[in-house]
């Protein structure tokens, strides 16, 4: 069946030895798994999820039993007081502007202790000039890079606290960067230290790709708000839309209103029929997540033994489900992704070409072939056109699929001569 797919007898069996030492690391993987199926059914159940949560509402959404069940579902899963879950949040970049816009005021500032912030939150911020960003309304900005090691600059993040300090904003994932993915412990401390440093500051954990892929998440060790996309983990590939926020009522009732409008916050929102989607993928995410980290662990295995410097690295524990691949060149970049398009269920046929991507810098090449447009929970991979020429590859909805995408990268690199087989 592989070599119909692409795959040649060789690229498939340097593909099984990579496999063949990785049977332990996959067991953790299903363990975590297991773990995070029973949280999602206990809130299920807590909450009497049942078929009258599944209609769909129009208009206004008053008493929209189905969507406020899911935000208690939601709030369960992350041990948080409450939660803003909806259709109406387009995708991940929404979901952060909204709890950042939300719970800053003019005169406030915003710090980000963990260096820059993923690519399209330079704009919501007013760090590339952008109208209606924070800083038009009068918001500061201010910034701790990580050292040099990867590790908190606690000295440099103590000093940057200052009277007008309000929200701060932690990224869990790299992002676009090659700097490690902070597991939910080194986040906990990093928040236990900023609240001594400043008691009552709000601390937001932008927690997109990070969800499920431990027992633990943000909202679990102090996080005021922890907020990502649908359509990564926790929509489980079958959310069409949709973001949320988890966390403390007060933050969390501000974005309501920050989102809807002033008065009637959390209480409108029509959920369109989607609401099934949503429960579904939520129930399937712990799974489909490990699928992902499992295809993740593969593909640092497989281009680190050819020599290609990978983020983790091929023994390093996971944070997220995220693998970065450094390819060091344009070209390698495009056989990489030609790959894992050519894998995909939808749109296998099409070669992905780099494009100016709204809200990124630089240009983007982006292999996706997506039952839902642009997800990365469904197998992709994508990178900005700069060095070091890394693709950033993501998710896969089944394991067998991310290994089949891996593989037919690996295919593609090496039919054009940009990797060696062993
Ligand atoms: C994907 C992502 C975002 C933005 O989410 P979109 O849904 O693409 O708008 C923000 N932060 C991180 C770390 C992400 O991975």
């Amino acid at each position: 069946m592989y070599a119909s797919l692409g795959v040649s007898p060789a690229v498939y069996r340097y593909g099984e030895d990579v496999l063949e030492a990785l049977k332990s690391r996959f067991e953790a993987v299903d363990a975590v798994a297991e773990h995070n199926q029973a949280k999602v059914l206990s809130a299920m159940q807590k909450n009497r999820v049942s078929a009258a949560c599944f209609a769909a509402t129009t208009g206004y959404g008053y008493d929209d039993m189905g969507r406020d069940t899911l935000e208690k579902v939601y709030a369960d899963v992350f041990h948080t007081e409450a939660a803003l879950v909806r259709p109406q949040i387009t995708c991940g970049t929404h979901a952060l502007a909204v709890a950042l816009s939300a719970n800053l005021l003019p005169g406030d500032e915003l710090l980000s202790p963990v260096g820059a912030p993923y690519d399209t939150l330079e704009e919501v911020i007013g760090i590339r000039p952008s109208p209606c960003s924070l800083r038009e309304y009068g918001v500061g900005y201010r910034q701790v890079d990580l050292k040099p090691d990867g590790t908190f600059d606690y000295d440099g993040i103590r000093q940057a606290i200052n009277d007008h300090t309000k929200l701060v904003t932690i990224q869990r994932s790299k992002g676009y960067a090659t700097r490690p993915t902070f597991s939910v412990q080194q986040i906990g401390e990093l928040i236990a230290f900023i609240k001594s440093v400043k008691p009552g500051l709000n601390v937001m954990v932008d927690n997109c790709y990070g969800e499920f892929v431990e027992t633990l998440e943000p909202s679990d060790v102090g996080a005021d708000m922890t907020v990502g996309s649908l359509i990564k983990n926790p929509g489980g590939g079958l959310a069409p839309i949709g973001g949320y926020i988890v966390g403390r009522a007060e933050c969390v009732s501000r974005c309501a209103f920050r989102l809807s409008a002033p008065g009637l916050g959390q209480e409108v929102g029509a959920n369109l029929g989607l609401l099934p989607a949503l429960y579904q993928g939520l129930f399937l995410a712990p799974t489909v997540v490990a699928g992902a980290l499992k295809g993740a662990i593969f593909a640092a295995n497989v281009y680190e033994k050819l020599g290609f410097r990978v983020v983790p690295d091929g023994t390093e524990a996971r944070h997220d489900i995220i693998q970065a691949v450094e390819l060091g060149s344009p070209e390698a970049m495009s056989a990489f992704c030609h790959g894992i398009q050519a894998a995909a269920p939808v749109d296998s046929y099409v070669m992905p070409e780099p494009w100016a991507m709204p809200g990124y810098d630089a240009e983007v090449i982006m292999a996706a072939g997506a039952f839902v447009q642009g997800s990365s929970i469904e197998l992709s991979a994508d990178g900005p056109i700069r060095p070091p020429y890394a693709v950033y590859f993501q998710g896969g909805l089944t394991w067998y699929h991310a290994k089949l995408g891996i593989l037919l990268s690996l295919q593609k690199l090496v039919e054009k001569g940009l990797a060696t087989l062993p």
